[in-house]
């Protein structure tokens, strides 16, 4: 029609004169019209694909790209209601409160009426169950303000409130999220969660994997205790306000608010370790070898996490370092254990020994400079020398092998730093262990660690065990974990570890015949004193020096040999040499198993 109107033909020149301004006059005119409704739409067009798009981006974990996203729509048009609520949403994902409130300000002032779109109480939830409990306040405390009558919402602040400690206003949130639905059963088990932390006035963080309490949080001063004391000191660590943090204290130190932490650990195992380690000196790391969780792990001395202010000092003092995580923090040179690494080299190459066997031993080795306690005469084959525990043998044994083996059978075998430098995220402080570097020309250096005798190979406790559990585990290494999972308020798992394998290291039929020699070392070999009619164990044992006229005792090992739980290494410092860290496999094991 308007087409139409302006196509009209005129009928003479004067007419077509005047008929020509008109038209332009017309035609400006609709586009003015059109111009002045288009306008707004278009904006609002632009906003409403940006909200669509931030919207998005939310949903794929892109805050920073959302929050681009929403600042654009309020440049946009910066009366915009609910573009200054999804960019409080933003804000909120980015854990950043303040900017969130002002931009819900914001929205309120400018007349924000609840949308779907943007709904606070998926948002809240979201937060919650990632364990951010600041900024899920903040997005529950302003749906409550949209929709009044939504019990999710109040539930939602109380749970909030009593993960962060407020006890009174976590307790009243929650009944007036039963007031609007009184059905809610979490509302209403929470609410009595709330009440009876309140009244105790503590509230438990930390779980064994079998739900043992194994720290709990003191409202009133703000402080952690330890129900275990010093059986428990070196895998927990501390925290204390006056004297800092370490250990898994530290790591967890953002985590203990409002969550549940499940630790691998195993009370039982570690009450049993530590009484069968007694005042001795000395490390004990027990895992569970087909998973890598780590069942037990015990230092001494130790210290008591509840009295550390008064025993400070005394701690501090202490020639000993009782601070000190002997599992993971202190190397030992490995002496025979040394042998494994020789001994999986040569199966595993399926290496031909007819130079070196039958061997006799007379208790050194001039040429190499090694000298041997005992003189264990003929020694028929490597085997034997593994029971017999002969170092001279297995020195001989690695310069067959080559420099170049033995470096790569100990680098296997974790032994190197390369293992935990890949493991940053290991939840305690750990310290790798060292191999010497091994020059072609140099025997006496080969011949000595590959008969360990050398002390510039050192390994943690920790290492030792995952020796042993490689063995016990077919060859294949697993990664070792403490935290099992992390619970938020309401109960939910938003962290969790699960087994993994770091690595094969042995093939199965290697890792099978050094458990049965290991198996045949308690059974009859030098390790005897660990034996038990109730279950086969595997073991190793070594005689180390530690310090100035010091030696210290190794046993790793595994059990049951069949099908193994649990594997184990033990140091003794000062103590009767491997017989004491025998003896304390042997109670362990009979204990637990
Ligand atoms: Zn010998």
């Amino acid at each position: 029609m308007l087409c139409s109107y302006l196509m009209r033909v005129p009928r003479n020149s004067s007419q077509y004169y005047r008929y020509t301004r008109r038209k332009w006059i017309k035609i400006f005119l609709v586009l003015l019209t059109v111009g002045i409704f288009i306008y707004p739409i278009r904006h609002s067009l632009i906003i409403n694909f940006y909200l669509y798009l931030g919207k998005k981006q939310i949903g794929n974990g892109e805050y920073t790209r959302a929050l681009n996203t929403f600042q654009k729509t309020v440049t946009i048009n910066p009366r915009h209601a609910l573009a200054h609520d999804a960019l409080g949403m933003a804000y909120s994902y980015l854990g950043k409160r303040e900017e969130a409130e002002k931009e819900y300000q914001n929205a309120l002032q400018l007349g924000i009426k609840y949308q779907r779109w943007f709904d606070h109480i998926q948002s809240g939830d979201q937060l919650l169950a990632r364990g951010k409990y600041l900024s899920a306040q903040v997005e529950y405390r302003h749906a409550s303000r949209l929709q009044k009558n939504r019990a999710s919402a109040y539930f939602g602040l109380g749970a909030t409130y009593h993960a962060l400690g407020d006890f009174p206003q976590a307790i009243n949130q929650y009944r007036k999220s039963l007031t609007l639905d009184p059905n809610f059963a979490t509302a209403q088990q929470l609410l009595e969660v709330a009440v009876q932390e309140r009244k105790r006035g503590i509230t438990h963080y930390l779980f064994d994997c079998n739900g043992e309490v194994l720290g709990s949080r003191i409202h009133r001063q703000s402080q952690y205790y330890y129900p275990y004391g010093s059986i428990t000191a070196h895998p927990l660590g501390f925290s204390h306000p006056e004297l800092g943090s370490m250990g898994l204290g530290k790591k967890i130190s953002d985590l203990r608010m409002g969550n549940k932490i499940y630790l691998t650990l195993d009370c039982h195992l570690q009450v049993v370790a530590s009484r069968a380690l007694g005042w001795y000196r000395g490390a004990i790391i027990i895992l569970n070898p087909q998973t890598g969780e780590i069942l037990a792990l015990v230092s001494q001395p130790g210290f008591n996490p509840n009295r550390l202010k008064r025993d400070w000092k005394k701690i501090q003092n202490h020639p000993h370092k009782p601070l000190l995580n002997r599992v993971l923090e202190k190397t030992y040179c490995p002496g025979s254990l040394a042998h494994i690494v020789t001994l999986a080299a040569a199966l595993e190459e399926e290496k031909v020994l007819s130079e070196i066997f039958p061997f006799q031993c007379r208790g050194r080795l001039e040429e190499e400079d090694m000298q041997e306690g005992r003189i264990h005469g003929k020694i028929e084959s490597l085997e034997e020398a593994f029971q017999e525990a002969c170092s001279l043998a297995f020195a001989r044994t690695g310069i067959h092998l080559g420099a170049h083996l033995i470096s790569e059978y100990t680098e296997r075998l974790g032994w190197g730093p390369e293992i935990w430098e890949s493991e940053k995220e290991f939840p305690l402080p750990v310290i790798s262990g060292s191999i010497p570097f091994l020059p072609k020309e140099n025997t006496t250096l080969l011949a000595r660690t590959a008969g360990g005798m050398e002390d510039q190979c050192q390994i943690t406790p920790l290492t030792g065990a995952l020796t042993a559990a490689v063995i016990a585990n077919n060859g294949l290494l697993m990664k070792p974990y403490l935290i099992k999972e992390i619970k938020n308020i309401t109960g939910q798992t938003f962290q969790a570890e699960n087994p993994r394998v770091l690595k094969r290291v042995l093939k199965p039929e290697t890792a099978l015949r050094i458990k049965e020699l290991m198996v045949a070392t308690v059974d009859s070999g030098i390790a005897r004193l660990a034996k038990t009619k109730k279950v086969t164990i595997a073991g190793r044992t070594a005689t180390v020096k530690s310090g100035e006229n010091e030696i210290a005792g190794w046993f790793i090992g595994f059990a049951p040999a069949e099908k193994p739980t649990i594997a184990f290494a033990i140091v003794v410092e000062r103590g009767s040499g491997p017989y004491t860290a025998a003896a304390i496999a042997r109670k362990i094991v009979e204990t637990i198993l």
